[in-house]
């Protein structure tokens, strides 16, 4: 990796795929064992269920979406470089760019026989200003581990994993720090911004100046856009979200190939403080 790769586009090598697999199954498994149903989401969502969890007023600058080709428009032999606007039908399918979204739609006018934690891999998509090497791209995979229920069940997640996340970072000797974070499009000086501040919803995990994980609190939002209930009340939701390629990043980096990086991930697993 000595020249900087900018297209946001990354393929990986055979063991960089089998480090991502062995760390993916090492999240999976701490999803599973705490009760977690591990699942398989659509890849691509509907642009109006995106809208209504309020994607597209959120996080327009990040938002991508897909098109089929207007076959009335097409010139048979071109070979395009791209597409321009009035080739395209409309957009109505988007490209998720968290994996947790897909789990609120799948649960949407459901009454929850209890507490319930799942956990996915998502492949998530971001329109970023930049892209660089595994370290921000745009598509990439996203492990989550998502919990819906009482108020009290989704800041447990929280707290479990984040000691949990904390303990295997440290056990891997990646120094890092725990901060709380605001979403950078928020008007900094605005009123949700200030709100954030007060009370963060969000707490990222920085290794090298990289976010590889972020714990995500949405106070009953999504329960109330989806309409999810327990016990006739619309339900809390959290996530702990990891992007996988950026670990990749800093354990490459760490342990100076993907083999060694591999060992280390499976000498630890994160099998501390459950
Ligand atoms: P977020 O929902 O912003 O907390 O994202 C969850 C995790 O995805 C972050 O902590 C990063 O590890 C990862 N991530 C976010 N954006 C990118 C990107 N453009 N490329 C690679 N990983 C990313
Ligand atoms: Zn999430």
């Amino acid at each position: 990796m000595s020249t900087v790769d900018r297209s946001g586009l990354q393929a990986l090598s055979a063991e960089a795929t089998t480090l991502l697999r062995t760390l993916d199954s090492v999240l999976e498994s701490w999803g599973t064992d705490a009760g977690a149903a591990s699942m398989i989401m659509p890849p691509l969502l509907p642009v109006e269920s995106l809208a209504r969890l309020d994607f597209y007023e959120n996080f327009p600058h990040q938002a991508l979406v897909v098109s089929p080709l207007d076959l009335a428009k097409r010139e048979p032999g071109a070979r395009p470089a791209h597409f321009d606007p009035d080739a395209l039908l409309p957009a109505s399918l988007g490209l998720p760019s968290a994996a947790c979204f897909a789990v609120y739609l799948y649960h949407e006018g459901r009454a929850l026989p209890g507490n319930t934690t799942v956990t996915v891999l998502g492949r998530c998509f971001r329109r970023e200003e930049g892209y660089q090497d595994l370290r921000r791209l745009i598509g990439f995979h996203m492990r989550e581990i998502v919990a819906m229920g009482t108020r009290e069940f989704v800041q447990q997640h929280l707290d479990r994993f984040g000691a949990r996340i904390a303990d295997f970072i440290t056990a891997l000797d990646l120094p890092f720090r725990k901060e709380a974070a605001t979403d950078p499009f928020y008007d900094r000086g605005g009123q949700r911004a200030l709100l954030q501040r007060l009370s963060p919803v969000k707490h990222e995990f920085v290794v090298d100046d990289l976010a590889i994980a972020s714990l995500n609190v949405h106070r009953n939002f999504f329960g109330e856009r989806c309409d999810i209930s327990l016990a006739g009340e619309p339900i809390f939701t959290s996530c702990v979200a990891f992007g996988l390629e950026r670990w990749l990043s800093v354990l490459h980096k760490r342990y100076g190939s993907w083999p060694a990086a591999t060992e280390a991930v499976r000498n630890t697993r994160g099998e501390v403080a459950a």
